[in-house]
């Protein structure tokens, strides 16, 4: 097995990863277990933030590594919470006042259009000069009135409009084949893939 540190502390994260990349061969260990502390997301971009975040991983631990960052870009809003989803209410951070502030931000809004995003990089070293690379879209839709229980962040909130429904109705699996993560670790495990290949 390749050992591989993920700059996260998110279970949920952890779990998405493993699933996807044990099978590969390689073993997660989060960063937190191995003493490291999270790295700040200074960046205007989602790239930048996750390449930090790895990098920062990489450095104190020795070990190839993993880092994500998401959020949701809303058209009507120039793309805004993008970077700043996780805490666009402030600290600390919390999805209920985050959701309360996009539909009040939306208030009247005819155009509702926005979509998730997500990259993954990847790390042999913490001056790797080739990161691995992957993003992933989810469009959609910010209604005002929540519906459905599964999910977390802005899920209740985020309708596909194909489904007829939020994200917060679909299932685990259904979110993972079709979301903007599920898109991005796939598509690493394609780039692994090709690498170990020689391509
Ligand atoms: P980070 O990637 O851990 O920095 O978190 C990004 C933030 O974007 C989360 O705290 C959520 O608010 C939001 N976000 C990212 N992905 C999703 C998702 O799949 N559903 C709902 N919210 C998400």
């Amino acid at each position: 097995m390749t050992r591989l540190v993920l700059a996260s502390g998110n279970a949920g994260k952890l779990r998405e990863f493993e699933h996807l990349l044990a099978p590969a061969g390689f073993a997660i260990l989060p960063q937190g277990t191995l003493g490291v502390p999270e790295a700040d997301e200074p960046h205007f971009t989602f790239v930048e933030n996750a390449l930090g975040k790895a990098r920062h991983a990489a450095a104190r631990t020795g070990l190839p590594a993993l880092a994500d960052d998401s959020g949701i870009c809303v058209a009507a809003l120039g793309g805004e919470p993008g970077v700043h989803s996780a805490r666009y209410a402030g600290e600390p951070k919390s999805d209920d006042r985050n959701n309360a502030r996009l539909v009040a931000a939306l208030a009247g809004a005819a155009d509702r259009r926005a979509h998730y995003y997500c990259v993954i990089v990847l790390v042999r070293r913490a001056d790797d000069p080739e990161p691995l690379i992957a993003e992933g879209r989810w469009h959609g839709e910010v209604i005002a009135a929540p519906r459905g229980a599964g999910g977390f962040g802005y899920d209740p909130h985020f309708l596909i409009p194909s489904l007829g429904r939020t994200v917060a109705e679909l299932d685990a699996a259904t979110k993972g084949a079709l979301s903007h993560r599920g898109t991005a670790m796939r598509r690493l495990l394609a780039l692994i893939r090709e690498q170990a290949a020689g391509g």
